[in-house]
């Protein structure tokens, strides 16, 4: 179901029969492709839903047109852009610190927010914990939802977040059950899992979506500049998908993402995000992880509309990420 607070409209069309222009055959048709509901029809692209449900162009014109005046999506002014902002969640990462770097409380809702780093930096480990504090109370800074977990990589841990909550004091077999998970094996699958997962994240009241990672399989599989630009299409596609899911759902959306050096950088970083203006345009917030001394971990937020560029320091333990602060406030 959508959030109460996301969902303010009376009379509700509820069934895609309902909408005009849709008769069984359409209703069948446009099921089968995946557009099961009248929201995924408001969010979805006519071309896309010309070729998946092999209708014409004016007619599912006139169906997009309905399903979005069903849920009132086509125009909204500022004070209910406002009151839909004011529906946006936090979740903790169990960390104040990275909380506080995140803008106050953590991870937002209706939003991508993408942590960047090289391997090793916590990417994997901050998704785990988030696949549990997003399981707790609103009021424990959770989202009172569950989880659909895509793992492109195969580095998801059930035995990892089981420690996490048994060290958190929670039931670790109750938050496991929480967590719907996927392993995709290339971009495709990807792209399709996420195609699915509307309504599986509509019936199932999931809080928290995570990719990680969301590029690994693109850029394995388009190699060469010849396929940069398809790959960047798709990609587009793929991420627009994701912004449109936490919009209308009102969930967060967690993606990992590996840096690629850097060869314009003379001085500073010699690593940037891998994923170019695509990805970057797509991700609300931007959150680079790097390895610092002593152990440390160091997060810094970038290329964000309103957050501040700070830094926060963090340990991986057993409870997942915790605050720290270096011995010596030089970096390394
Ligand atoms: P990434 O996804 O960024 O490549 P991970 O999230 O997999 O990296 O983090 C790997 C790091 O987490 C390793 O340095 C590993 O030592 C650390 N780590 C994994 N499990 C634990 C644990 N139970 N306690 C402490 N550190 C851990
Ligand atoms: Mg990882």
């Amino acid at each position: 179901m959508l959030s109460d607070k996301v969902d303010k409209v009376p009379d509700k069309i509820e069934n895609i029969q309902d909408l005009e222009g849709v008769g069984p055959v359409t209703a069948g048709k446009l099921t089968d492709a995946g557009f099961d509901s009248v929201e995924a029809l408001a969010v979805a692209p006519i071309r896309e839903v010309m070729d998946k449900a092999n209708l014409e162009s004016s007619a599912v014109t006139k169906i997009i047109k309905a399903a979005r005046q069903a849920i009132q999506l086509d125009f909204i002014n500022a004070k209910e852009l406002w009151e839909k902002r004011q529906g946006m969640l936090k979740l903790t990462t169990g960390a104040k610190n990275f909380d506080r770097l995140l803008g106050g409380s953590g991870v937002e809702t209706q939003a991508i927010t993408e942590f960047v780093g090289e391997f090793g930096t916590g990417k994997s480990q901050l998704c785990m914990k988030l696949s549990i504090t997003a399981q707790q109370p609103q009021k424990d800074g959770g989202l009172e939802g569950k989880i659909l977990f895509i793992d492109t990589e195969g580095t998801f841990a059930p035995q990892r977040i089981h420690q996490m909550a048994q060290a958190m004091q929670l039931e670790p077999e109750k938050i496991l059950e929480g967590i719907f998970y996927s392993r995709v094996y290339n971009s495709d699958h990807q792209i399709l899992a996420v195609d699915r997962s509307f309504k599986l994240c509509q019936e199932e009241n999931i809080k928290l979506l995570i990719v990680d990672s969301v590029l690994s399989h693109f850029r394995s599989e388009y190699i060469g500049r010849e396929n940069l630009s398809e790959r960047q299409q798709k990609l587009n596609a793929h991420l627009h998908k994701l912004t449109r899911i936490a919009q209308a759902l009102n969930l967060a959306v967690v993606v990992t993402n590996q840096v690629q050096a850097n060869p314009q950088a003379f001085f500073g970083d010699p690593t940037r995000p891998a994923g170019g203006h695509i990805l970057a345009h797509a991700s609300t917030h931007r959150i680079m992880l790097r390895k610092a001394s002593g152990g440390l971990r160091a997060a810094k937020v970038i290329d964000s509309p309103f957050l501040p560029e700070s830094e926060t320091f963090y340990r991986i333990t057993e409870k997942g990420i915790e605050d720290a602060t270096p011995k010596a406030r030089r970096e390394d």
